[in-house]
C-alpha cells in the first residue's frame, strides 16, 4: 500500500470510529479511540465481534464495560510498551553516566599530569619568583579541574533525577496496570497475584485463608431498568463497600464485569463468612439515588461463595469451591452467602 493509500485508510477508519463512539455516547479519549480502531483496522477480527455482540446484547456500553475490556485487550501489551521504553531510557541515562565518569577520569588524569609537571619545576633550589609562579599556575590548575568537576556533578545529578523519576514512573504504572479503573479497587490481576502471594504465606505459617467471590444479583435487569451509567455507580458503590469491610492484609478486587473478590489471610470459614454477611448486608441496605431526579432505585444485593484454602491444592482448585457456593447461593434464591460443601471424609477403616 502506497503512504497516500495508508493514510486515507487510516483517515476513513478514524471517521468510523468516531460515527460509532458518538451513536454509543462514548467520549473520543485515547482508550475508546484504540479499542475501536483497534477493531476496525482489521488486526483484531475478535475484538470487533465482542463489541458488536455486546452492544447487541447490552442495547449499550458504558464507560466501565468499555474499561474492562480495554484492559483486558490492551494491558498487558502496554505493560511491556512502557517497560520497552524505560529500558531504553535507563540505558541512554547509564550510558550518560559512563560518559561522564569516563570524562571525569581523564579531567582528573590532566590534572595530575599538570601537577606533576609542576612539581619538577620546583626541583633543586628554586628562587621564590618561580615557587609565586607555580602557585599561579596551581590555582589556575585547580580551579580549572574544580570548574570541570561541578558541570559534571550537574550532569550526574541530571542523569540521577531522571532516573529517579523513571523509577517513579514505573511504580505508577505497576500500580495502575493492577487497579480497576472503574472502581479504583484492584483489578483481577491484582487479585491473582495476592491470592497466590496469601497462600505461600498461609503454607509457610500453616495459617488459615479465604476466599470470597461476589455477584450481583440480576444486574442486566438493573442496567436495562437504569442505564449502565448508574449500574456503574452500582459498581462503585460496592468497591467502597469492600474496601471499608476488610482491613490490614486483606484484599477486594473486582474479579470481571459484575463480580469481585475478597482474599482474607489468617482468617477461617466462620469467621470469613461472619465477613461476607457483613458486606451482603451493608451493600443490600444502600441505596442508589438518580441523582437528576432523587428517585431511590431498587436495592442491589450480592449472591457470596466462600471457600477456605486446603493447604498445598492449587489455586484454581481453591478459586473452583469458592465459584460452586457463589453457583449454590444463586441457585437458592440469590442475596445471601454460601459456604463451600463440606469435604467428604472417606469412612475410617475398621
Ligand atoms: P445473576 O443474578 O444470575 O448474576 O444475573 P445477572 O443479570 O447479574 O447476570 P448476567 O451474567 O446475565 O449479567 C451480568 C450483567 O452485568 C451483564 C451486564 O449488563 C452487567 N455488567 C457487567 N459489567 C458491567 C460494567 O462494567 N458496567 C455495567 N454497568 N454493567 C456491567
Ligand atoms: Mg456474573
Ligand atoms: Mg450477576
Amino acid at each position: 500500500m502506497s503512504r497516500q493509500s495508508q493514510l486515507d485508510a487510516s483517515f476513513a477508519i478514524a471517521h468510523k470510529l468516531l460515527q460509532r463512539l458518538a451513536e454509543l455516547h462514548l467520549k473520543p479519549i485515547p482508550r475508546n479511540y484504540m479499542l475501536w480502531y483497534a477493531s476496525l483496522d482489521g488486526t483484531r477480527p475478535e475484538l470487533a465481534q465482542e463489541l458488536a455482540r455486546t452492544v447487541e446484547k447490552e442495547g449499550g456500553l458504558s464507560q466501565g464495560m468499555v474499561d474492562a475490556l480495554y484492559d483486558r485487550q490492551f494491558s498487558a501489551g502496554e505493560d511491556g510498551e512502557v517497560l520497552r521504553k524505560a529500558a531504553d531510557k535507563i540505558e541512554n541515562s547509564l550510558g550518560e553516566v559512563l560518559g561522564l565518569l569516563d570524562e571525569a577520569g581523564k579531567d582528573a588524569g590532566k590534572y595530575g599530569q599538570s601537577l606533576a609537571g609542576l612539581g619538577a619545576d620546583l626541583e633543586g633550589a628554586p628562587a621564590a619568583e618561580d615557587v609565586r609562579a607555580v602557585v599561579g599556575q596551581i590555582l589556575a590548575a585547580t580551579q580549572d579541574m574544580s570548574a570541570r568537576a561541578q558541570g559534571l556533578e550537574t550532569r550526574l545529578k541530571a542523569s540521577v533525577a531522571e532516573v529517579t523519576a523513571l523509577k517513579r514512573d514505573l511504580e505508577d504504572t505497576r500500580v495502575e496496570a493492577t487497579t480497576d479503573a472503574l472502581t479504583g479497587i484492584g483489578n483481577r490481576k491484582h487479585f491473582e497475584q495476592r491470592l497466590k502471594a496469601a497462600m505461600a504465606e498461609a503454607d509457610v505459617e500453616k495459617a488459615p485463608l479465604s476466599l470470597l467471590l461476589f455477584d450481583v444479583d440480576f444486574f442486566k435487569h438493573f442496567n436495562d431498568t437504569y442505564g449502565h451509567q448508574l449500574g456503574d455507580e452500582v459498581l462503585r458503590l460496592i468497591g467502597r463497600e469492600l474496601k471499608n469491610n476488610i482491613k490490614g492484609r486483606d484484599t477486594a478486587a473486582r474479579y470481571g464485569g459484575e463480580e469481585f473478590a475478597v482474599v482474607l489471610p489468617v482468617t477461617t470459614l466462620p469467621n470469613a463468612l461472619k465477613v461476607a454477611e457483613q458486606i451482603r448486608s451493608q451493600v443490600e441496605r444502600r441505596r442508589v439515588v438518580r441523582s437528576a431526579t432523587g428517585e431511590v432505585l431498587a436495592a442491589i444485593t450480592l449472591s457470596v461463595g466462600v471457600a477456605a484454602y486446603r493447604h498445598g491444592e492449587p489455586v484454581t482448585a481453591l478459586i473452583e469451591r469458592a465459584d460452586a457456593a457463589l453457583y449454590a447461593a444463586k441457585h437458592a434464591g440469590r442475596n445471601q452467602v454460601m459456604a463451600e460443601a463440606a469435604p467428604v471424609r472417606p469412612l475410617a477403616a475398621g
